[in-house]
């Protein structure tokens, strides 16, 4: 079980990171300061970290830098609300592998990960099955019943989510926090539009709701 060190000082996003990361089998350790993460952050504990910029005590750059300055090879996902093009390229000149850019989805930071773990050695599955359905993750391709299916990038990662819980009730707030991320609206009926057209392209029988709680798929 590969172990995360998630280094951010706002707990929103904390707790959205240990939820979604918890449930996707990950084991992680979250600190809100950049000279405990430095301290933390050594390749014998952890094998990736995802680095907010913005840290109090150091920041992130800089207990990137000193990191890679003490040989910790660990892939790193650094964090930031700064969107300019040189932030980014600094980032990565110094020593991040990848970074993603605030505010993210879920299943977006997820899927670098998977890539950098996968990098670094891993043997995570790639192909989710049920019943007829296959989803390929590596290569985003969809299959039912050996036909290929297109699917948007939302409607995947809505499909990915349902087949990551399979036979589980999701509810909509967990289907939106997976899929659209942190920010979005509660109220929004997003979720179940995006059943409807999962629904049309698969089958109006593969997922399945459930009155009053949410969505379960069944292949
Ligand atoms: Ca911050």
């Amino acid at each position: 079980m590969s172990r995360i060190l998630i280094a951010e000082d706002e707990e929103r996003i904390v707790s959205f990171l240990e939820k979604g990361l918890r449930a996707a089998g990950y084991t992680t350790l979250a600190v809100d300061d950049g000279v405990d993460a430095l301290s933390l952050a050594r390749d014998d504990s952890f094998d990736l970290l995802v680095l907010d910029l913005g840290l109090p005590g150091l920041d992130g750059q800089e207990v990137l830098r000193r990191m890679r300055a003490r040989g910790e090879r660990m892939p790193v996902i650094i964090l930031t609300a700064r969107a300019g093009v040189d932030d980014t390229v600094a980032g990565l000149e110094g020593g991040a592998d990848d970074y993603v850019a605030k505010p993210f989805r879920f299943e977006e930071l997820l899927a670098r990960i998977r890539v950098r773990l996968r990098d670094a050695g891993s043997d995570e599955v790639t192909v989710l099955q049920s019943g007829d359905l296959s989803l390929d993750v590596r290569t985003r391709r969809a299959l039912v019943d050996d036909r290929a299916v297109e699917l948007t990038a939302r409607e995947f990662a809505l499909l990915e989510t349902l087949m990551r819980h399979d036979g589980q009730v999701m509810s909509r707030e967990q289907l939106l926090s997976h899929v659209w991320g942190y920010d979005f609206d509660p109220g929004s009926n997003v979720v179940d539009v995006y059943v409807r057209y999962l629904r049309k392209k698969l089958g109006s029988d593969i997922i399945v709701t459930v009155r009053g709680m949410g969505y379960r798929l069944d292949a």
